[in-house]
């Protein structure tokens, strides 16, 4: 089977497939870091990290890049507001650059003990306004955007399907918005794409006075600027810009900001800005949204204090499917523990066999069962990113290495199978300790000795793997014979 994402562009599960052959490009909407990053946000990281290890395993090169928002995201969706970065900035006393910094730092830590791999770039808005202005004046020039009194708007007028993502028409957009009247626009729904606002501390000059980027520009700016070749020249080629695969974020990211960022690449570009449009769900706490500004939220460090492992957090984010909205619970959490403890438990029960049963024959059939585990693990993923059912194969091989062991049937040739596919799994979902260096780190004179005894076997100069086994025992190993090669252990 092919690999299946719901895409909210096209509002169907649609067969992935990307612009060029072997290269994904993804682009997932980071955080506005004026407050600590929560577990919510942290669902939508989750999903990113799980669909990026799912596109490398498939044999992708993944180019993902994640921004940082420090300037312009405003508390009101259309209305001017006030710059969360700067409210939270005088609030603690900081300088808004300070305050992003300090959430930055954070993000960082956090994301580390998560698990999360990192991006290409975590670049930042306020590292990108030259290419906002540059994108800003294109708008204005090929008539997408007017400008009164210094502040820039997108003219949605000029963008006849402005709304195709979110699905609505514009008049129940309107009805659905928390618009602000503003007697400035032409339209309730155009939106700042620069503001001149005196007040606000982060100012940058412009061919319009004095002003900052409206939220949305920053991501379509980075998205062009690193994922496609756009920029290569120093300023934007349209000409060279091409549409971008992946681009997420929180299903409250698709309106109005997705659809935004659609009006403001698409008019400037002229192209399509990206293929597969990608929302998740919301971790919600009683019956709402876990969100920064109802501050109803965890951190990770709130819940490592409670005694909950970062393991456990990205597990319990990770296996309720993306498209489903997930309840926030501390038993969820908890029952997130005991299953990273459970699969940790099962690498160290196979490694028991591995070392105590090296000479007892393999079990005929587990090698053909432990491959249809994998395989289901596979076609789980391939459809939709369905990491609940992704996750059961992972116990079935569990039930099927304590059935064996207890029957007695369980060969460390079989332990070291299913060891393989439970990792070849935990690339994707890593939550389990790290495999043991080869060799346990031993020495490079021991690492040599068990490496040209591997090849003295592939070579079958059975004379010199035994020379070698005699050298590795007398320097105080065990020696064994697996599938995978000499494995060793130290003498008791
Ligand atoms: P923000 O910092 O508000 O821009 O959010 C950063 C990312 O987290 C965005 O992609 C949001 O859509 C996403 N997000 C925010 N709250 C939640 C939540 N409760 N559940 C899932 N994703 C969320
Ligand atoms: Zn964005």
């Amino acid at each position: 089977m092919s690999f299946h994402l719901y895409n909210t562009l096209t509002k169907r599960v649609d067969e992935f497939s990307p612009l060029h052959e072997g290269i994904v490009t993804m682009y997932n909407c980071g955080p506005t870091v004026y407050k600590s990053i929560h577990i919510g946000n942290y669902r939508s990281y989750v999903f990113a990290d799980i669909l990026r290890r799912k596109l490398e395993a498939d044999g992708y090169e993944v180019r993902q890049i994640i921004n940082l928002t420090d300037v312009g995201h405003m508390g009101t969706d259309f209305g001017r507001g006030e710059d969360k970065i700067e409210k939270a900035a005088r609030e603690e006393h900081l300088t808004p650059y300070e305050l992003s910094n300090k959430y930055t730092e954070q993000f960082f830590i956090d994301r580390k003990r998560l698990r999360l791999k990192d991006p290409l770039l975590y670049p930042r808005a306020t590292e990108h306004i030259d290419e906002v202005i540059e994108m800003v004046d294109l708008l204005l020039k090929n008539g997408h955007a007017y400008n009164v009194n210094g502040t820039v708007y997108y003219d949605i007028a000029s963008m006849p399907d402005y709304g195709k993502l979110s699905g609505n028409s514009v008049d129940e957009l309107i009805a659905g918005s928390r618009v602000v009247v503003d007697p400035n626009k032409r339209h309730p729904l155009d939106f700042a794409l620069w503001i001149n606002d005196p007040k606000h501390v982060l100012q940058w000059q412009s061919p319009w006075g004095s002003g900052y980027p409206g939220w949305h520009m920053e991501c379509s700016v980075m998205s062009a600027k690193y994922l496609t070749p756009a920029y290569a020249s120093g300023t934007l080629d349209i000409e060279k810009f091409h549409t971008i695969d992946i681009h997420s974020g929180g299903e409250d990211n698709l309106f109005p900001h997705h659809e935004c960022e659609i009006a403001q690449s698409e008019g400037a570009t002229g192209k399509k800005f990206v293929n597969y449009w990608l929302h998740i769900k919301h971790l919600i706490v009683e019956g709402r949204k876990m969100s920064k500004s109802e501050g109803n939220f965890y951190t990770v460090q709130d819940l490592v204090d409670k005694g909950i492992s970062p393991r456990a957090i990205r597990y319990s984010l990770m296996s309720t499917n993306y498209r489903q909205l997930m309840n926030f619970t501390f038993d969820t959490l908890k029952s997130a523990e005991k299953n990273v403890s459970t699969l940790n438990g099962l690498v160290g029960m196979l490694d028991a066999v591995i070392t105590a049963r090296p000479n007892v024959p393999s079990d005929s059939g587990l090698e053909d069962a432990v491959a249809a585990q994998r395989a289901g693990f596979n076609s789980a993923l391939d459809d939709n990113m369905n990491m609940s059912r992704a996750l059961s194969y992972a116990f079935e091989l569990r039930r099927m290495a304590l059935e064996h062991a207890r029957s007695g049937s369980l060969s460390a040739e079989g332990a070291a199978t299913i060891k393989g596919a439970l990792y070849a799994m935990n690339s994707i979902f890593d939550i389990l300790d790290d495999p043991a260096p080869a060799n346990g780190g031993y020495d490079e004179e021991i690492a040599s000795l068990v490496a040209l005894r591997d090849q003295a076997r592939k070579d079958k100069v059975y004379d010199e793997a035994d020379r070698l086994r005699h050298a590795l025992e007398e320097r105080g190993f065990t020696v064994q014979d697996t599938k995978e090669g000499t494995k060793i252990h130290r003498k008791q």
